[in-house]
């Protein structure tokens, strides 16, 4: 099944794509599943019934939350999480409450990731793969995922529509709910994805 799992809707004041753009074209863009990604906020849950949709497309949300070490794409009961945790405060919650956490691209220019974060193992899954990524910036990841055996995942990033599951991530089990989604990532059942007729 193919997952973009870092989407930002409007909700995020920098992306311009509305969830019902999302939900009418995902699956056009050979997307079985969207994961919503608002930066610190999972509001657009109100806005729709998570999970599986009438025409087969799976919404789960999560948020894309900021920390100084770095950006974490969360997923879990995380509604009433506040702002302003830093890397090893949110990724103890995330244990606590059950829930995953994958470091978002950890080689950004400007938002790079504390690698002490990794090196103590307090994230063990890595956006390997982003959309809005450069080239050299995607390629870096290999340095981090090899020597600390990461599991690797991609994501699109998308703020506009045509964005959208440019990447993304194949997971190799059935995803059907929020459940299945961190099960499947904490157990490293998943590949990172790009179409081929992605530029
Ligand atoms: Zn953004
Ligand atoms: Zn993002």
């Amino acid at each position: 099944m193919i997952f973009d799992i870092h989407v930002h809707t409007n909700y995020s004041s920098c992306s311009e794509l509305s969830l019902d753009e999302i939900k009418h074209t995902a699956r056009m863009k050979g997307l079985d599943g969207v994961c919503i990604t608002d930066h610190n906020t999972m509001a657009a849950r109100n806005d729709l019934e998570e999970g599986l949709q009438q025409d087969g497309l799976c919404i789960l949300i999560g948020m894309e939350y900021d920390t100084p070490q770095g950006d974490f794409l969360i997923f879990g009961p995380f509604d009433d999480l506040k702002t302003g945790l830093d890397a090893g405060r949110l990724l103890q919650t995330v244990e606590e409450r059950g829930g995953v956490a994958v470091a978002a691209h950890p080689y950004r220019e400007n938002r790079l990731l504390d690698k002490t974060v990794v090196e103590q193992g307090l994230c063990r899954i890595v956006e390997s793969v982003n959309g809005r990524n450069n080239k050299e910036e995607n390629h870096r990841v290999k340095h981090l995922v090899e020597p600390y055996d990461l599991i690797p995942c991609g994501g699109s990033d998308a703020h506009r529509l045509n964005e959208l599951g440019n990447t993304a991530t194949r997971f190799l089990t059935p995803i059907r709910n929020r459940q299945d989604l961190i099960e499947a990532l904490r157990q490293g059942l998943c590949v990172p994805y790009r179409p081929a007729n992605h530029h």
